[in-house]
């Protein structure tokens, strides 16, 4: 059998261990979808909806395409889901990094056969706007998912009472950004200016959450240390900030004041996060045998202070 086939199979017969070890569990109870939710995204395969929210089978709708477009496609599924499972929010993510930007429509045509050509359009006086429509390629991924939310918005036969929703997925960091916090940006390159600062924001209200969710970590009793810390979470916020500190030390020599005072007010900052972070860690109550493993990487934080 062909490989992917058999690799595709012999996951199926590792869920159904899964299953049978009670470690995964078909759920059938409730009705479908659990939330009334739609999510519209990017076919990309770093992106696993289910995953990134900790949803699971049955709790929402999932329509993906190539760059999480509006198309007439999208809005058959839509209205079926809105009419038919009564579906209140309809979230479109797209992601940073997305190969729709990326596409040489030039050399794309190249490969195309007569036939899809002549669907595309050739005979169309605008040959490239004809195929820029029917490939729908952007330039912005950012400005991308706001337009598709705004498409949705102005859409005649949606029932008002629907909501949209924009969220801006990161795959090298598995952080998702609401509208509000990138629609303010004008351009992808404008976000990623800002996307240091971002990222601090989320950890501050990550180590929040993180005390929200306090009586799930205390009372975990799993012995297997891999698996507190992966559940603690604040230990990796830790690793990130401690990393980010490292590189701040190994830059800094060459800056300029104004860039030296901006590095040093991240590392200030920082350190509110660790000092912050460090208090859950010792409210989780780790078992001590796994301090160690935590307090060894303390020491390497240091606000840096210029040589002069
Ligand atoms: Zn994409």
């Amino acid at each position: 059998m062909d490989n992917i086939i058999k690799n595709l199979i012999n996951g199926n017969n590792r869920y159904q261990w899964e299953i049978f070890q009670e470690n995964e569990k078909i759920e059938l109870n409730h009705t479908i979808p659990k939330f009334p939710l739609l999510i519209l995204t990017c076919m990309n395969p770093r992106i696993d909806v289910h995953r990134i929210f900790q949803l699971k089978p049955g709790d929402a709708f999932v329509l993906r395409n190539a760059g999480n477009q509006y198309t007439e496609d999208v809005l058959r599924s839509i209205l079926i889901a809105v009419h038919e499972y009564n579906v209140k929010y309809i979230l479109v993510m797209g992601h940073l990094d997305c190969g729709m930007k990326k596409v040489h429509l030039d050399k794309l045509r190249t490969k195309l056969s007569p036939q899809v050509l002549l669907q595309i359009g050739q005979s169309s006086v605008n040959y490239q706007f004809a195929i820029q429509r029917f490939f729908k390629t952007f330039v912005d991924e950012i400005k991308n998912i706001s337009n598709q939310v705004d498409r949705l918005k102005m859409t005649k036969g949606i029932p008002s009472d629907i909501k949209f929703i924009g969220m801006l997925y990161d795959p090298s960091t598995g952080w998702i950004f609401l509208e509000n916090e990138f629609r303010k940006y004008s351009s992808h390159g404008n976000f990623m200016h800002g996307y240091q600062k971002l990222l601090r924001q989320k950890r501050m209200a990550h180590i929040d959450f993180l005390e929200t969710i306090e009586s799930e970590i205390v009372g975990k009793e799993s012995l297997d240390p891999g698996d507190i810390i992966e559940k603690s979470g604040t230990v990796e916020i830790l690793d990130e900030v401690i990393k980010e500190n490292e590189n701040i030390k190994l830059k800094t020599e060459f800056r300029s004041e104004k860039e030296h005072s901006e590095l040093q007010q991240i590392l200030e900052k920082n350190a509110e996060v660790i000092e912050k972070s460090m208090n859950i860690v010792s409210n989780i109550q780790i078992p001590k045998i796994y301090i160690p493993k935590i307090r060894v990487r303390v020491p390497k934080v240091n606000i840096y202070r210029k040589e002069e």
